[in-house]
């Protein structure tokens, strides 16, 4: 039974990504902030799914000492990580001159760093077993820019360089490191950052989703969560063996522009 690890899986495609796996039959650790008695509800709907078990930590993402608390937990729990989703994040939108400092920081740690100590703490574990599958929700910003995201499109390219690097170092041991590319996912994260863009642009929040967001996307239309999980269960699945240090967009065309 597989040993499964999605961080930020409280809310949106995290939350997509394990229930999917917990579908699968998965031991599961989810990861994310939320109201105590709604993580709990999530958790035991994820653990009816499967015939694994689904165990919540409560790790934050901008702390290192937690983060490795979570990996020791599904070691300990679970006889290791077999499968680390890299999912957590968070958005903030500003012109750069008046960009917080402090939210530029904790977007690099939330979105790209932390992402460098749940790999450090669990790939010794996917050595061990000779099998791993890492998998980092990254964006179609990691391959491109959009004004007004500078720590995110920052923290995005970062998570690229950081896959396509590790994914060199551990390529004999049986573990696959590759990124997921989403164009616009309509999750809590999006919906927050509606008011926002259309306070720096200017324009109204429905011009936001037709004009900026889906403007990009030649599809005219959100990735739905269940897209970007199903890209998560191939890129964990044997077929995908062969596919390292790469990423597969799920984006409508956007970044084909
Ligand atoms: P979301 O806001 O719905 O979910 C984010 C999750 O991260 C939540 O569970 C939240 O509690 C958790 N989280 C936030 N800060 C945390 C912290 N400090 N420690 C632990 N957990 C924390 O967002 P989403 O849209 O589902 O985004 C998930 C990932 O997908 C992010 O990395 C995001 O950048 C990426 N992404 C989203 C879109 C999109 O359009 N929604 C597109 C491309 C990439």
């Amino acid at each position: 039974m597989k040993s499964v690890v999605v961080t930020g899986s409280t809310s949106g495609i995290g939350l997509a990504i394990a229930s999917a796996f917990a579908e699968s039959g998965a031991n599961v650790v989810i990861n994310g902030f939320g109201a105590a008695d709604e993580i709990e509800a999530i958790r035991a709907k994820l653990d009816g799914l499967g015939a694994g078990r689904v165990l919540y930590h409560p790790a934050d993402m901008t702390k290192p000492h937690e983060i490795s608390d979570l990996i020791q937990t599904a070691v300990e729990e679970f006889d290791g990580v077999d499968i680390l989703v890299n999912n957590a994040g968070i958005q903030h939108v500003e012109k750069i001159e008046d960009f917080p400092v402090e939210k530029w920081d904790q977007i690099i740690a939330i979105n790209l760093s932390s992402s460098f100590h749940t790999i450090r703490c669990a790939v010794p574990h996917m050595k061990r077993k000779g099998w791993g599958r890492i998998v980092n929700v990254a964006s179609a910003h990691g391959l491109v820019a959009s004004p007004f995201k500078a720590a995110y499109v920052a923290a995005k390219h970062g998570i690229m360089g950081l896959t396509k690097t590790v994914a060199l170092e551990v390529a004999e041991n049986g573990i696959t490191v590759n990124a997921i590319c989403p164009g616009y996912v309509l999750t809590p994260l999006v919906e927050k950052q509606i008011p926002a863009t259309a306070k720096a642009r200017g324009i109204s929040e429905a011009e936001v989703k037709t004009d900026v967001m889906l403007k990009f996307q030649p599809t005219k239309e959100f990735v739905g969560t269940d897209e970007v999980a199903a890209i998560a269960m191939f890129l964990a699945s044997d077929a995908a063996k062969s596919i390292n240090g790469t990423h597969i967009s799920v984006d409508g065309g956007w970044t084909a522009q």
